[in-house]
């Protein structure tokens, strides 16, 4: 009989939450270990299957994620928890697919220190479109060197939390990265008020919100008489929980390290 990859949900009740419960259910790979939300979500006790108007698969919805080794947690909640679910995953040797954003540098840190331990895959985008856009972002830039003014635009819905989006970040760091260039020096976010002409080297990001939008982000390369635009579109939330467990069946076989989308696509070594 073929053996199921016991997945545990964080963030259950959320959006990408359910989506990932759905995906899990109708997999014939997976099984769904656990349900976590916040204390006080709906629900609380309740069989996770159920609430989703599926049937029941034998899994209720908890406020305290108990991993157990061997388990790939997938947690889309919010950053407030991700430092205790990312000691809960140590203790218990259990993978992580971490796709919440909006944390801080100390969590990096300690997804970096946890990842000498336990396998896991971080991402501020999940979706395989997304992924090869960053690639091409790099590749792009690298290209045409500095002197070509990167521009980039994100756009989500007006639930979002966080701005600029963690997948901006992510294209214009590589970005940066590709052209010697840092974040910190040269990411602008935002322009009002005079803010004089543009800087050579800057990197530009601007967030919109509003409506349901699930995701557009659009990297401009504008040089003298030629402008590149880069755009991904998302227009289904599944793709991030479709990618998401990808790179849960990848992480579960994976020696302990802290991994990105890039690596579960075979995309890391391309320069
Ligand atoms: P949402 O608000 O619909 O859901 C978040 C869920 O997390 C809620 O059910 C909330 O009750 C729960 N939660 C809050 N604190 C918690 C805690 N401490 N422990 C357990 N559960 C807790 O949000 P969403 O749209 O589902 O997005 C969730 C996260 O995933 C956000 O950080 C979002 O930016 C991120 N996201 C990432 C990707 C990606 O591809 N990496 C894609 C979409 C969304």
């Amino acid at each position: 009989m073929k053996s199921m990859i016991p997945i545990v949900i964080v963030g259950a009740r959320g959006r990408m939450g359910t989506q990932l419960i759905r995906e899990v259910v109708n997999s014939d790979d997976l099984a769904l270990a656990g349900a976590v939300d916040r204390t006080g979500a709906p629900g609380m006790g309740e069989d996770a299957g159920k609430l989703l108007g599926l049937p029941e698969v034998g899994v209720r919805l908890t406020d305290t994620l108990r991993p157990t080794r061997g388990q790939v947690v997938v947690d889309f909640s919010l950053p407030e928890g991700t430092e205790t679910n990312i000691a809960r995953c140590l203790e218990a040797e259990a993978s992580l697919v971490l796709g919440t954003t909006g944390f801080d540098s100390s969590t990096i840190d300690k997804l970096k220190e946890a990842g000498k331990t336990i396998s896991i895959v971080s991402a501020a985008n999940f979706s395989v479109g997304v992924t090869l856009l960053t690639k091409l972002a790099a590749l792009a830039a690298r290209a045409l060197g500095p002197s070509w003014d990167a521009e980039l635009f994100e756009l989500h819905h007006k639930h979002k939390r966080d701005a600029p989006s963690g997948t901006a970040l992510r294209i214009a760091k590589a970005v940066a990265s590709a052209t010697d260039r840092t974040l910190d020096a040269n990411m602008l976010a935002g322009r009002a008020g005079n803010h004089g002409p543009r800087q050579d080297g800057e990197i530009g990001v601007a967030a919109l919100r509003g409506g349901d939008s699930i995701g557009e982000h659009t990297l401009m390369l504008l040089g003298d008489g030629e402008r590149i635009e880069l755009s991904h579109r998302a227009t289904d939330r599944a793709i991030f929980a479709i990618g998401a467990l990808r790179a849960a069946r990848w992480v579960a076989a994976q020696d302990p390290g802290l991994y990105d989308m890039a690596d579960v696509l075979g995309l890391a070594s391309l320069s």
